[in-house]
């Protein structure tokens, strides 16, 4: 077996993967032998000659290598086509998403080292179909596009691929931005459905792959409180969590955003479902915008906060963390007197303690007296894996406010 390459590492630095996580850091190497190759398939062996598994050689990204495999396999087409059919049996399996959009493959969590699929059904124009957007994020599936590809057109049957590889972190591991119609047709919107409303996912230009999947069931949670109440939705995209509310009997939905894109989307995505009158889009910065809100005067019974992460890497951490507590607090004033509040973060380096621990101080700053109502997370199309913490990223919470206490 050991014909390819042998990554060795340090003394003690196997632990983490021993526990699930895919990542080997440049700094835990003791020895590359063999001449691994950009994006080539490596075998990791521990610093006493344990078998850890099969991984993707980045050479120029501090995560040098990716385990894919606790075995001993090759990472080619059979592979990934392997791989791709357990990830939607999986998500078949635990709930009945066969007809709906979802995030069929999510990277490391499904076996799949820097690949991201989501894959849209539904129409454009009279026809009916599905397409998939990919992104293609490390070197190892870089190197191997070609074979993804046939390998998603195997399995997923799509009736076109667009290729979203426009993610900055490609950057850090020595890869130029890639995007464009990577096999068959891609219009740039097609309709999807969810929670029972119509919306286009503009799956050629929007943001990321073009529509954000892991909030379909928290759009749902957050909808729910708001009958009767004046929603607003910042950091609103293309209004998933505004349309929600709409339809759940809101009396008025302020959609905000800085993208004048996105929020052409609302607008688009609200005369879809026959709710322009009752959502309204505002472009905005929502740090300014928040701010003048409450000098206004006006208030709400219902406001979401879904920010793009502050925290990009540890070191912006604690700048992150001001800009947290900033809108939450600033969004608790904005409330009226028994208003609710669903907030989120999606940033992986905010861990869930520290998220409450900003959302407890916002509330003694604002003076109020907070009820948890609920804990969220991303959707399970987006699975999370034991032993590695990166992939439980989406943290949310919906707050109710139980007056100055
Ligand atoms: N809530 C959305 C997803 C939000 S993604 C949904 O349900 O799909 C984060 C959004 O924040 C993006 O649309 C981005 O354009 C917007 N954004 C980023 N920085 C912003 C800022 N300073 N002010 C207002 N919007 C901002």
């Amino acid at each position: 077996m050991d014909s390819k390459p042998v990554i060795t590492l340090k003394p003690r630095e196997e632990d983490r993967l021993m526990r699930g996580h895919p990542w080997v850091y440049d700094n835990e190497i003791a020895a590359a032998d063999g001449a691994p190759v950009p994006g080539g398939e490596v075998l990791l062996k521990s610093a006493r000659g344990k078998f850890l598994g099969s991984a993707l050689w980045s050479p120029a990204s501090k995560i040098r290598a990716r385990r894919y495999s606790r075995l001993d396999e090759p990472f080619d087409r059979s592979y990934v086509v392997k791989r791709l059919r357990e990830a939607l049996a999986c998500r078949l399996r635990h709930r009945n998403l066969e007809i709906d959009s979802m995030r069929a493959v999510f990277a490391e969590a499904d076996g799949l080292p820097g690949l991201i699929v989501d894959r849209f059904v539904g129409s454009h124009g009279s026809e009916r179909g599905s397409w998939l957007s990919v992104q293609l994020l490390s070197r190892g599936v870089d190197e191997r596009r070609a074979d993804i590809l046939l390998a998603l057109d195997e399995v997923f049957a799509p009736d076109g691929i667009m290729e979203r590889s426009d993610a900055p972190v490609r950057a850090l591991e020595g890869l130029a931005p890639r995007s464009g119609v990577a096999a068959g047709s891609v219009p740039d919107s097609v309709v999807i459905r969810e929670n029972g409303l119509d919306f286009a996912a503009h799956i050629g230009s929007g943001q990321k792959t073009g529509w954000f999947l892991d909030q379909r069931e928290n759009r749902a949670a957050a909808a729910s409180y708001a009958h009767g109440r004046s929603v607003l939705d910042v950091f609103c995209n293309q209004g998933g969590f505004s349309l929600a509310c709409a339809a759940s009997g809101a009396s008025a939905v302020l959609a905000v955003d800085s993208s004048a894109d996105a929020l052409a989307s609302v607008e688009e995505n609200a005369s879809l479902n026959g709710l322009q009158a009752v959502v309204r889009a505002k472009e905005a910065n929502a740090f300014d915008f928040l701010r003048e809100e409450e000098k206004s005067g006006r208030r709400y019974g219902l406001v979401v906060l879904d920010p793009p992460a502050f925290a990009k890497n540890k070191a912006s951490l604690e700048g992150a963390v001001r800009g947290y507590k900033e809108i939450n607090l600033r969004a608790l004033k904005l409330l009226e007197p028994g208003g609710v509040l669903a907030t989120f973060s999606c940033s992986f380096w905010l861990s869930r303690e520290r998220f409450l621990d900003v959302l407890d101080s916002a509330a003694a700053d604002a003076g109020l007296t907070l009820r948890y109502l609920e804990e969220l997370r991303q959707a399970p199309d987006h699975p999370v894996i034991s032993g590695y913490a990166e992939s439980r990223y989406l943290k949310g919470c919906i707050v109710e406010v139980v007056g100055p206490r």
